[in-house]
């Protein structure tokens, strides 16, 4: 194809650094040594306690201690008990086993401490590869970027993702696969963060579909958990626009479940900015086998009834008296998006959402 447009644009990469591999979580003294650290505290959701105290084993003495407390969207009594914990324990750093409630906790714990943050994730969602914290106080969600929150050493070990249900799978590379999207037509979207997002979404869109079928299809496990590092870096690198917007709103006002939300809102926020990104949007058409941009939102469509993910808001527990106010709120504050922000649009997009319909 003849270039038609010259380019402009930033890159300015995040630190870190990342291995990759089945059974790579043995390396994590070899990480610990590397990172200078003797007492990690270690950290994972009640349900995980004891795969993160098994992952952890290998550290032997240096583990001061584990909190298996993380709960979804770090509520601040929990941060506060693990700070405390991390305090009396004399940890020096975090081992973070889970998905993105636990990453979450080691980085409301780093935000006061600055201590290195060891992640260990075992679903799709992202979180360790960004400097983006959230804290939930009185029911309200204050989210912010900070640098000293940005995990040092992510390790991502395939087999630790073997025990994710299908069905939790499914949603939650979903929600990454949002990442990838949102950060194809983001203002300060630049060359290699694109490249990464079309690449996360075409492996999603093949490893979902055959780890639905065989939760234990390792080679699959590995496409998809590679298919989350280029989403979650694409979250940390660029600003995200309406899709995040909405189910930041929906999650935190009305309790939904965070992956499950992104994946019934994903088709229809891409619907609603399809015409608007249309050349950003190639690259994830490119990526899904379709044609064009306007065939995007019903190929993502497809793809979540295809691995049984949720379609419907209704389904997830939505109410539906929610949904003027929901639209309100993704309208009142503006921020970058393809297409500006109308609020009657937005309230059709969510009435779509709720029925479950398909786009297009
Ligand atoms: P989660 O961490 O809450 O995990 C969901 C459940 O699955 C938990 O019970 C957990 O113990 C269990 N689980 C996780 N991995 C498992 C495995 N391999 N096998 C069996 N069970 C497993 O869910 P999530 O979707 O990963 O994270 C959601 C949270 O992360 C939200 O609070 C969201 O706001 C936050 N998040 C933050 C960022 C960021 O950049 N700050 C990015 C993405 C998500």
């Amino acid at each position: 194809m003849i270039a038609t447009q010259t380019r402009s644009f930033t890159y300015d990469p995040l630190p870190g650094r990342v291995v990759f591999g089945n059974g790579v979580r043995g390396r994590i003294p070899d990480e610990a040594d590397r990172l200078g650290v003797k007492r990690l505290l270690v950290l994972a959701t009640p349900e995980q306690r004891e795969t993160a105290t098994e992952v952890a084993s290998s550290l032997g003495n240096r583990v001061a201690g584990v909190f298996a407390e993380a709960a979804m969207h770090v509520p601040v009594e929990t941060a506060h008990a693990a700070r405390e914990t991390a305090a009396r324990l004399g940890a020096d750093g975090f081992l973070a086993v889970g998905g993105g409630s636990t990453t979450g906790l080691a980085k409301a714990i780093a935000l006061v401490s600055s201590l290195p943050i060891l992640a260990v994730p075992t679903t799709y969602a992202g979180s360790e590869m960004t400097p983006i914290y959230g804290i939930t106080e009185n029911g309200l969600k204050t989210t912010g970027r900070d640098p000293r929150v940005l995990p040092r050493t992510v390790i991502y070990d395939p087999e630790l993702t073997l025990s994710l249900p299908a069905s939790l799978s499914a949603a939650s590379g979903l929600n990454a696969m949002a990442h990838a999207l949102d950060a194809l037509y983001a203002p300060d979207a630049n060359p290699i963060v694109s490249l990464m997002s079309e690449e996360s979404i075409a492996a999603f869109a093949r490893a979902l579909p055959q780890i639905v079928r065989d939760p234990g299809a390792l080679a699959a496990r590995s496409d998809a958990l590679y298919a989350a590092w280029l989403a979650g870096s694409a979250l940390g690198a660029v600003g995200m626009g309406l899709h995040h917007k909405l189910c930041h709103t929906l999650g935190g006002t009305f309790n939904l479940p965070h992956a499950q939300t992104h994946a019934v809102v994903l088709p229809h926020a891409i619907a609603y900015n399809a015409p608007f990104a249309a050349e950003a949007l190639a690259r994830a058409a490119r990526a899904l086998g379709v044609a064009d941009a306007a065939a995007v939102p019903a190929a993502i469509y497809d793809l979540a009834l295809a691995i049984g993910a949720p379609v419907s808001l209704a389904a997830l527990g939505m109410p539906a008296s929610g949904l003027d106010e929901a639209a309100d709120v993704a309208a009142r504050n503006p921020y970058p998006n393809p297409r500006p922000l109308e609020r009657s649009a937005i309230r059709a997009l969510l009435q779509d959402a709720y029925d479950g319909r398909r786009p297009g």
